[in-house]
């Protein structure tokens, strides 16, 4: 009867084999990572979760040559094989990771406090146990029996609270991750130079924006905008001038849209605009404001109170049109945007 009971509650601590296997990912995967020396980071994360759970195996192979000789993964190597193997395979595998993460966090958080009761009720019947035990009769085969059980019982119990410990520490940790992992998508679509959204960002808004104006009929508006003459600025000034200008050209096309609009850094010296809700004439008025904005900003050379000549843009601006092919629309823009460079340059020109 006694032994039943804690056979009973030995079944019922067993978790299921893809719960275990979930788990066994993340301890090894956060292990490795302390092992190595990149900082932790959802990138370091992504790159030991894919190892461990085997399922890249063109990451695992360049993975183990680098620290066959015992050599440990830097963080420029880790970004390395996160870039080769990881970033550019496409969006479903980030957003497979991601979402193994979340899973993860759901289930050690779940399996944490399951342990925490499963540990205690355990250790209760135990306790019962031995004090029923303390009044029976005395009988040799059953009590070295219910030695083993408590011996065992009580490792068990043991390695349970262990577990917990470790899962406790590991739920903070995976909170941090998920928090930078976010920051880190954040991240993959901003320009480092001007803090803009960059290529790749341009082309998921894009894509999200034609997408619902397709469905809405809401119409949307684009301004590709070309610096002039900017190489004459470069060769003139040199090229961290040439930085500073187009990190404040940023900013003054930044902080002149509003809301929902996204101003990214298109190429080098080329950004885009994207009005959501936007009809052609109103992308318009926006784009000759953000010429006559440029045109008369003074930009100060950084070692001298030296001023430059008026620094200008050229502008193509476009409606996008229901249904309408991406590139198709872009290049409208851009066929726009070269008018406006060929009629003379600072000046807006419309698709
Ligand atoms: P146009 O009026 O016809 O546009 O003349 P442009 O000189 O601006 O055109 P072009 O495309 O010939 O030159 C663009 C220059 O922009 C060349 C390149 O050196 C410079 N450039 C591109 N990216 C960067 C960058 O990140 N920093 C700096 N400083 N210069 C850049
Ligand atoms: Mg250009
Ligand atoms: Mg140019």
């Amino acid at each position: 009867m006694k032994i039943d009971r804690l056979i009973i509650k030995n079944e019922g601590m067993r978790y299921d084999t893809t719960k275990e296997k979930s788990a066994e990912n993340l301890r090894q995967a956060l292990a490795l990572m302390n092992k190595h020396t990149a900082a932790l980071h959802p990138i370091t994360f992504a790159v030991w979760y894919e190892y461990v759970s085997g399922c890249n195996q063109s990451l695992n192979k360049d993975l183990e040559e680098l620290i066959r000789d015992g050599s440990k993964l830097s963080e420029e190597a880790t970004r390395n094989l996160y870039d080769r193997h990881i970033a550019e395979l496409n969006e479903t595998t980030a957003k497979r990771i991601q979402e193994e993460l979340q899973k993860i966090v759901e289930q050690v958080k779940k399996s944490a406090d399951l342990t925490g009761q499963n540990a205690s009720k355990y250790g209760q019947g135990l306790e019962i146990l031995g004090r029923e035990l303390a009044q029976s009769e005395p009988n040799s085969a059953l009590t070295k029996y219910v030695d083993v059980a408590i011996q065992e019982t009580t490792e068990i119990k043991g390695a349970l609270q262990t577990f917990g410990e470790t899962l406790s520490v590991t739920r903070s940790e995976l909170d941090q991750l998920r928090d930078e992992l976010a920051r880190v998508k954040a991240e993959v679509l901003i320009d480092g130079l001007t803090s803009l959204t960059n290529r790749r960002g341009f082309d998921k808004y894009i894509d999200e924006l034609a997408l619902s104006s397709s469905v809405t009929g809401i119409p949307f508006g684009m301004i590709l905008i070309d610096i002039d003459h900017f190489k004459k600025l470069n060769d003139n000034y040199g090229h961290v001038f040439g930085d500073r200008v187009l990190r404040a050209l940023g900013q003054i096309m930044k902080s002149s849209v509003k809301g929902r609009d996204i101003v990214a850094r298109y190429g080098g010296e080329e950004f885009a605009v994207l009005l959501p809700e936007t009809n052609l004439a109103g992308a318009q008025s926006l784009a000759e404001q953000l010429r006559s904005h440029i045109e008369r900003a003074r930009i100060r050379k950084m070692s001298t109170e030296e001023t430059i000549d008026a620094i200008t843009i050229s502008a193509g601006v476009a409606e996008y049109r229901t249904r309408e092919d991406i590139s198709d629309f872009i290049q409208r823009t851009d066929k726009a945007l070269y008018t406006a460079k060929a009629a003379g340059r600072n000046q807006v020109i419309s698709a």
